[in-house]
């Protein structure tokens, strides 16, 4: 791995066309998974990036790195599923050596966590994200097309029992799917002393199910939720953070991250690199930037960073802004990618990508 300088001064931040900093990254380290989401992954088969173009995990680290020389100081780690990449602690430890890196993250189907829990608290992960979108092992098996509920349950139960503290599940909120299961989960993640973060369902990549009648928007889920349990009030937002967090009576705190009716573009400070070094700045991006090429031929840290700094201070995207616009005139289902489409670039696949 390069090294980098831990003077972050040497190299001034850089911003985009919109103002907004480079902050995050989302590195999906693998386009694998061991499950099949409806809404992610509906086919049996995929086409697959060939192996000899997944970066390696030093190489991983070493873009991750210029991109700390230019700001960002949060990585997560997501895929496919990332568990499934060999040796991640071993990663989790790389990415730490540099010390702009604040916070290393990892979102998972938990299917795999509960025997690599331990080593990757060791190595150093701070955050750890379960996505669990129901309590009821036939409805998983229906969801996922695996019989695999019960260990993303231990999953769940191993986390805190490692010492991990602010565990969060992530929910994608469906409307006739799951939205009958809303409070069941709160209480759950309370169990656990988790946050359940329900996410609208996005349009996005794969999400050739997806219908605008399916989205549960945050207005819905609050309207359920208060029949339940009164009125509930909004905690101040946090900056970049996607989540909306609201208080319930007692104390529990749970979050909704409104993608679909009320995006937060205007703040988003997330980019993605794909386990094949492609660069994606924004979800619904079509297009990205190759790094892995420049990296593997040698290509310099200052000219890497010159890529990196380029891309971003250019940047327009508001992806989830202009499905809205879309929206308006009746056509956002137009805005879906073809199965065949997905087929020739896997890239604008929401596995391949990172969520
Ligand atoms: N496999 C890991 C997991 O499921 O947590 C990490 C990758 S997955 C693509 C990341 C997140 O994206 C998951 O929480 C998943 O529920 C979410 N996701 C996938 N497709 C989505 C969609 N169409 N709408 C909303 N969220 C989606
Ligand atoms: Fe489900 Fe995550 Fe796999 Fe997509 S990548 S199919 S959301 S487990
Ligand atoms: Fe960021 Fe694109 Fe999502 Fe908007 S749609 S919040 S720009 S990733």
């Amino acid at each position: 791995m390069m090294s980098h300088s831990p003077d972050s001064t040497l190299h001034p931040a850089v911003v985009d066309t919109y103002d907004r900093p480079l902050k995050s990254l989302r590195l999906s380290v693998t386009d694998r998974c061991n499950l099949r989401c409806r809404y992610c992954m509906p086919e049996a088969e995929y086409v697959w990036l060939p192996r000899e173009d997944v970066l390696s995990l030093e190489e991983m680290a070493t873009l991750a790195g210029y991109f700390a020389d230019l700001g960002v100081d949060k990585v997560r780690l997501t895929g496919g599923e990332p568990l499934l990449r060999r040796d991640l602690p071993r990663l989790v430890r790389l990415l730490l050596q540099d010390r702009r890196i604040t916070e290393i993250a990892l979102t998972t189907n938990g299917v795999l966590l509960a025997d690599q829990v331990q080593e990757l608290y060791d190595a150093g992960l701070q955050r750890v994200t379960v996505s669990l979108d129901t309590l009821r092992p036939e409805r998983f098996r229906q969801l996922t097309g695996r019989d695999e509920f019960s260990r993303v349950i231990e999953g769940i139960e191993s986390v805190g029992k490692v010492g991990f503290g602010n565990l969060k599940l992530d929910t994608v909120a469906i409307r006739g799917f799951n939205d009958d299961e809303l409070i069941a989960l709160i209480e759950f993640a309370k169990h656990y002393q988790a946050e359940v973060r329900f996410i609208e369902y996005m349009d996005v990549g794969g999400a050739n199910e997806w219908a605008m009648e399916k989205v549960l928007s945050r207005a819905m889920i609050l309207d359920r939720l208060s029949q339940h349990y009164g009125p509930i009030p909004a905690l101040p937002e946090r900056g970049a953070a996607p989540a909306q967090r609201f208080l319930l009576p007692g104390g529990t705190i749970f979050g909704i991250i409104p993608s679909t009716t009320t995006p937060f573009c205007a703040q988003c400070d997330r980019s993605r690199v794909t386990a094949d070094g492609m660069w994606y700045l924004c979800l619904y991006a079509t297009s990205g930037t190759d790094l892995r090429k420049p990296l593997r031929m040698g290509a310099s840290p200052e000219r890497m960073r010159e890529i990196i700094r380029s891309g971003w201070a250019v940047r327009r995207d508001r992806g989830a802004e202009e499905r809205k616009v879309l929206e308006r005139g009746g056509r956002r289902d137009g805005g879906l990618i073809g199965i065949d489409r997905l087929r020739e670039d896997p890239h604008l696949e929401m596995h391949v990508r990172g969520g």
